[in-house]
């Protein structure tokens, strides 16, 4: 099967591999209809992890199912499905709990927590930026779509990831209606927890970016949009709040961060968050810090060390959520809210292509251009 393979630092191509295949009898074998590009994606991408040269990428996955394994009950030939990007297994400690993030099973190494597909340091599954997908425990795992599943695919297959996850920043934060809610990156996830705050009612969004294709996607969806080349994000939030500070806020950026200048510095959004959210205000990380890993390639995320200004943040009495989000407990949520047309997470799609035009879009996407915001793969 084709196939959207890594092969070094910032170099992708889309070449042949084995078939996917029901390799345990709880399987479930997926004819991708369509994959997306993640900003998480551009981790592996960018060498700053330990990604296997030959894998292939692709978490945020939906299709419809070609074959199940002899133990698999629910899920049948022909479901349209979408797919949590968390591996998991259901009934291991975590999973009873809701933390399908931190399966226990799913990741071969007993002292790792929280497997995916095509990703780095969560198990070696195979990505789903191809024509074929195994699913590892299909009754769990894969999510059913009604009848409109083809007419709003570009809307489901945003249930694999980064609306759970915007979802999941708003959760952590503990949004609800009537907050102010000021949100850290207006990339794919950072337009989700907009979407998924507007949806809590609250009643003053505001987007922190500095890109003006992406700041208008948020101003789309009512957000207030500053933009931080421009401006002071912090005094621009107190400005919106009389002086108070935001509710609650959302990082959905990760180490990748940039400062005032444009130069990267893990801990610049946090530090955003901590002084521009008010005294006893929540604030939900779900952008991506990675741990500390002497075998990764950056700098930066071989440190897995951030400066975050924690003395404010005590003072002020903060709360803050961290992590992986739980895909699984909010997706069927999400799923008829979509299904009702009571949300479009859509709208935040620049580009559909096929998968022999990958390499041009993840050039595209990582060099964040001008209108390259989200793209799906059709394969
Ligand atoms: P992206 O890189 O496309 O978007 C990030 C945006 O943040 C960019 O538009 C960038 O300009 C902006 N930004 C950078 N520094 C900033 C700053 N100081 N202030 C405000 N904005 C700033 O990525 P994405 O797809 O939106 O993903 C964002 C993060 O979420 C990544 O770290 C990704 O790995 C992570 N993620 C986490 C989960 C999870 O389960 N926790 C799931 C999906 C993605
Ligand atoms: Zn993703």
């Amino acid at each position: 099967m084709k196939a959207v393979v890594y092969q070094g630092p910032r170099d992708v191509a889309v070449t042949d591999v084995p078939d996917a295949k029901i390799e345990r009898p709880t399987d479930v074998l997926v004819r991708m209809t369509t994959t997306n590009i993640c900003g998480s994606d551009l981790h592996m991408y960018e060498g700053r992890t330990s990604f296997e040269e030959g894998r292939t990428f692709g978490h945020e996955n939906m299709g419809e199912v070609v074959e199940i394994g002899r133990g698999v009950e629910k899920v049948q030939v022909g479901d349209r499905v979408v797919l949590p990007f968390n591996i998991s297994c259901g009934f291991c400690k975590n999973c009873e709990r809701g933390l399908t993030n931190y399966c226990l099973t799913t990741q071969p190494d007993p002292s790792a927590a929280g497997a995916a597909y095509g990703f780095a340091d969560m198990g070696s599954y195979g990505g789903g930026q191809a024509e074929l997908l195994r699913v590892p425990f299909g009754d769990h795992n894969a999510l059913r779509l009604g009848e409109d599943a083809e007419e709003k695919e570009n809307d489901y297959v945003m249930l694999s990831d980064i609306f759970p996850t915007g979802y999941h920043a708003t959760e952590m934060a503990g949004v609800i209606p009537g907050d102010s809610v000021v949100i850290a990156g207006a990339g794919p996830v950072g337009l989700m927890a907009a979407l998924s705050a507007t949806i809590k009612g609250a009643a003053k969004v505001m987007v922190v970016d500095r890109h003006p294709d992406r700041l208008a996607l948020a101003e789309q969806i009512g957000a207030i949009a500053i933009d931080d080349s421009k401006t002071d994000p912090v005094q621009a939030v107190l400005d919106q709040t009389m002086g108070l500070g935001a509710d609650r806020g959302c990082e959905c950026v990760g180490y990748q961060a940039h400062d005032p200048q444009g130069n990267e510095d893990p801990a610049a959004t946090l530090n955003m968050l901590i002084n521009s959210v008010r005294f006893t205000g929540g604030i939900g990380t779900v952008g991506v810090f990675v741990p500390q890993d002497p075998g990764a390639k950056g700098e930066l995320a071989k440190q897995g060390k951030v400066a975050i200004d924690f003395g404010t943040h005590w003072f002020k009495g903060q709360t803050m959520g961290n992590g992986q989000a739980p895909v699984k407990r909010y997706n069927r949520r999400l799923r008829d809210l979509i299904a009702a047309d009571k949300a479009k997470p859509s709208w935040i799609v620049s580009h559909e292509i096929s998968l022999d035009q990958a390499a041009d879009a993840y050039r595209n996407f990582d060099s964040r251009s001008e209108g390259w915001t989200k793209v799906v793969i059709k394969p």
